[in-house]
């Protein structure tokens, strides 16, 4: 297909867009490592997961053989309201920066919630209606996932409880507004209504809270409330599941124009942005029918994938939830004031741990500035105002763009824009000022949060 005939922008007919999600665990050879049970030591069963977890979620988070799942009708419907999301040439990013290579992104931000997570949260928020619960309880760090899920619930009718890490809960009163605007109720955390809100604040009295912390809540509320379950918008294999369809969109849109990506960036916090994203080329790559370059792009001030160990961790501070093998800093890690809260996570995605352990993928950190130098030269031709979660993306992919203009390579390269940048900001003003530093923790600060890992590989 010759350039001229590629547009800005393409987009699927509704007819087009999946129907099915994909499950890459189904075509790995090595299997992500399942979840322990904090007590036992054992694999978590269905039951066992069922407790905190919407069953048929349960059953997903178990599936590592099924290879597409259908879509349920309802939950296509609502991906009619917001999907399909453009993936777009980015034509003018390319001639400002001089490069042979072509870029494209697939753009997530265009709902209300600003992000990518919508996709997960209304195929949770469906199971839980289905399984006819009252209400479900989470966490949020930045914001977006809690805001996401209250939409998500609001359609659905169904009660909505957001445990928000308290330093976002103070500086984003906008986004907790936004979810009250959908019915959920917002607590900062850590709080005084769960025992481990509680025994945190009396352990670390003034912290700011984190992500790790806010979960330990919110299961605790989950599992003590009659009708309630939890759910998490990221990490988890459902998670990756439901934004497979990210991934199944781009191949099918790229398909369309004989497109082929050499390079597949992605941002990674927890992983669901990324996973999603690579899936149907990862599987293409697993069964051996083609291969791709795949990087996940991180905080330096939160390298999980980079100096992380490989080994099984508590997903969260409070030690209360299944434990999991992944890349990870230790649950007792924590993060410095980074602005990109959904990158602040102490672990990541079972499924692209062992994709990455086994060379499949790359990663590299990044450093905060240089993330909001790209947002800004991304911002000022590609008329988007990114995420500083995504412009960890576009940072990656115009460090490769500009490796092409220095040895002509025609590289076709694919990143994720997971989202909107419009309640961040704080963070673009600190660094139109020149307050915003770079935080990279040194190996005696990474310690005591690998010295908090449970020691089992
Ligand atoms: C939450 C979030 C991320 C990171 O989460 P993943 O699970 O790693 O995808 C990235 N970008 C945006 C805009 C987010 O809201």
């Amino acid at each position: 297909m010759s350039e001229q005939n590629i547009p800005y922008k393409i987009y699927l007919h509704e007819h087009e867009m999946p129907k099915q999600w994909y499950n890459m665990r189904a075509d790995m050879k090595h299997k992500p490592a399942p979840l322990l049970n904090p007590g036992t030591l054992k694999p978590m069963t269905e039951e066992e997961l069922s407790g905190v977890f919407c069953t048929e979620l349960a059953k997903q988070e178990l599936d590592d053989s099924t290879p597409y799942i259908d879509i349920p009708e309802e939950i296509l419907k609502f991906y009619k309201m917001y999907r399909p999301s453009p993936l777009v040439r980015a034509y003018c990013l390319e001639e400002k920066l001089q490069t042979p290579a072509k870029i494209y992104y697939k753009f997530e931000g265009n709902n209300t919630s600003g992000s990518h997570k919508l996709n997960s949260a209304i195929a949770q928020a469906y199971y839980a209606k289905q399984q006819g619960l009252k209400g479900v309880t989470t966490e949020t760090g930045a914001g977006q996932w809690g805001t996401a899920l209250s939409m998500a619930c609001s359609y659905f009718d169904l009660d909505c409880r957001v445990y928000m890490v308290k330093v976002s809960y103070e500086q984003k009163p906008f986004r907790r507004e936004v979810m009250r605007t959908y019915g959920a109720s917002v607590t900062p955390s850590p709080s005084e209504t769960t025992e481990v809100g509680r025994r945190i604040l009396a352990e670390h009295p003034g912290t700011t809270g984190s992500l790790g912390c806010a979960i330990s809540e919110a299961v605790e509320a989950a599992v003590g409330t009659e009708g309630y379950r939890y759910v998490l918008g990221s990490v988890l294999n459902q998670v990756l599941l439901h934004q497979s369809v990210i991934g199944l969109e781009t191949k099918a849109a790229m398909d369309k124009y004989e497109i082929t990506p050499d390079i597949i960036i992605g941002c990674a916090g927890g992983g669901s942005n990324l996973g999603g994203l690579i899936s149907p080329f990862m599987g293409e790559k697993l069964r051996g029918e083609r291969d791709y370059r795949f990087i996940a792009v991180e905080p330096a001030s939160c390298p999980s994938f980079t100096r992380g160990k490989f080994a099984y961790d508590f997903c969260d501070t409070g030690k209360v939830c299944p434990l999991a093998k992944m890349y990870t800093l230790g649950s007792g890690f924590i993060p410095s004031a980074n602005h990109a809260g959904g990158l602040r996570y102490h672990g990541m995605s079972s499924v692209l741990s062992q994709l990455y352990a086994d060379g499949m993928m790359e990663a590299r950190a990044v450093e905060q500035t240089a993330v909001f130098d790209a947002a800004e030269q991304f911002a000022r031709v590609e008329g988007i105002l990114p995420a500083p979660e995504s412009s960890h993306a576009i940072r990656a992919a115009i460090d490769e763009a500009l490796k092409c203009r220095e040895t002509g390579e025609e590289k076709t390269i694919l990143f994720g824009l997971t989202g909107t940048g419009y309640f961040d900001m704080v963070a673009y003003e600190k660094y139109h000022n020149g307050e915003m530093a770079d935080y990279i923790p040194t190996d005696e600060e990474l310690k005591p949060g690998f010295a908090s890992l449970p020691g089992i590989e």
